[in-house]
């Protein structure tokens, strides 16, 4: 229909120019903590198999049974909008043929897509960054993971967060664990909200972290499996301990995280703030030790976490400026084609520069003022008759006139 304004689809937002320098802020922090502890970017696919999602997050949770935004292509493929990065990840590490070359550490960055409920902090497309490493044998890599997740946010000067970590166990504790869940959940069904009572049997550990105020009243001395930990489980609990002790990384034991994947053991941990409600995660991860085996490798030991891009970037308090170094104000037509060299020249200087156009100075001033440039270059005749320009400093009305290569260096000052 003609004059109708076309609307993004819900939950799923534009990155305005502000929005997109903030992500660059975080993006940029990424890059260079995890580059000091030598992860190697990869950027994988945005499209995978729907069956990749299901083999790895598993049946029982809201992301397969749910929210995936999964469809049945032109030549009849299931293909699915990647909900998460881990799986992708796993897949690449095998079909790359990387099962032997050592240990892999990766990060990405990028869109995911979950049909949840949109809210503050929760989208349908929404931009992680994750990281992870195949081949991480014992809990120091733990310790080194989590002191990267910690150095990363620290580099990003957020206050306020919390690390916590919790063990789930492994295959050899699990299942009595989850047997004495199971019974003092059954005991309590009949007090417990709906959707708990639909994952006693399908994944009762997903009960320990429901949000509704009376599920977690009766929850108080649910059996925890920190308590049930097996000795292999118990000792890396303590080794990874340790390890963020030698490393002075802050963090307490939370034994309600349980992580929405199925694909989880031993080692979970997220980082958390107050200040975005139920929001508050930004940052979760853990150990997955048998989801390369699940996918068809050799057994392999990983450990990674992804942290959202949007939930991070609401915690930045100082609003990145736009980076206008220079505003050309052209005085005269003879001046104009002069003006522009001279533009052309502070660029390759690497300044960033308008030029705003020539006409009358009143318009140009304020089209100088409107782009948040720092400082103002005017041109006129004189100027270019002698060499010289007018500089000025927008942020304090100052004003003198320069040579060229005076210029540059009270720019670059
Ligand atoms: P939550 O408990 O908030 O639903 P999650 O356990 O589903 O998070 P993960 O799958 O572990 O989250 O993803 C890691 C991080 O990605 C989260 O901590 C969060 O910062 C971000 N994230 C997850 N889902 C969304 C979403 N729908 N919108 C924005 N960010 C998200
Ligand atoms: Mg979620």
């Amino acid at each position: 229909m003609a004059g109708t304004k076309l609307q993004s689809i819900r939950g799923i937002h534009d990155g305005l120019p502000a929005q997109v320098r903030a992500w660059h802020r975080v993006e940029t922090a990424a890059r260079k903590v995890f580059g000091t502890y030598a992860f190697s970017e990869v950027r994988l696919p945005i499209l995978e198999p729907t069956e990749l999602f299901v083999r790895s997050i598993g049946e029982a949770t809201d992301i397969v049974s749910k929210e995936m935004y999964a469809f049945t292509d032109q030549g009849g493929d299931q293909i699915c909008l990647r909900p998460e990065g881990t799986a992708g990840a796993v897949r690449a590490y095998l079909q790359g043929g990387l099962t032997r070359s050592g240990s892999q550490r990766w990060h990405y960055i990028g869109p995911m897509f979950r049909r949840e409920r949109p809210q503050k902090g929760r989208l349908r497309q929404f931009q992680q960054i994750g990281v992870e490493m195949f081949g991480a044998a014992g809990p120091l890599e733990d310790a080194e993971i989590l002191a990267m997740a910690h150095r990363f946010l620290s580099e990003l000067g957020i206050a306020g967060l919390q690390l916590e970590i919790n063990s789930l166990g492994c295959s050899a504790c699990r299942p009595a664990y989850r047997d004495a869940l199971v019974a003092y959940l059954n005991q309590r069904a009949d007090k417990l909200c709906e959707t708990c009572n639909e994952r006693i049997d399908k994944n009762p550990m997903r009960v320990l972290d429901c949000k509704v105020a009376s599920c977690q009243a009766e929850l108080s001395d649910a059996p925890e499996m920190v308590n049930h930990l097996c000795e292999a489980c118990e000792s890396h609990f303590a080794g990874l301990q340790d390890g963020l002790k030698a490393l002075h990384v802050p963090y307490r034991i939370n034994a309600r995280i349980v992580r929405g994947l199925d694909y989880y053991n031993r080692t979970a941990f997220e980082i958390v703030t107050d200040q975005l409600g139920a929001q508050g995660t930004v940052l979760a991860g853990g150990r997955y030790d048998g989801l390369v085996e699940e996918l068809g490798g050799p057994a392999t030991t990983a450990i990674g976490f992804a942290a959202g891009i949007e939930r991070l970037a609401m915690l930045l308090t100082e609003q990145e400026a736009a980076a206008l170094d220079v505003a050309v104000v052209a005085l005269g037509e003879q001046v104009i084609s002069y003006s522009l060299q001279q533009a052309d020249e502070l660029r390759q200087h690497g300044f960033s520069v308008v030029h705003c156009g020539g006409g009358s100075a009143k318009r140009q001033f304020k089209a100088a003022d409107r782009e948040g440039a720092r400082f103002v270059v005017v041109i006129g005749e004189d100027e270019m008759q002698t060499g010289v320009v007018t500089l000025k400093n927008m942020a304090t009305g100052e004003q003198q006139q320069l040579a060229f290569n005076s210029l540059m260096e009270v720019l670059q000052s």
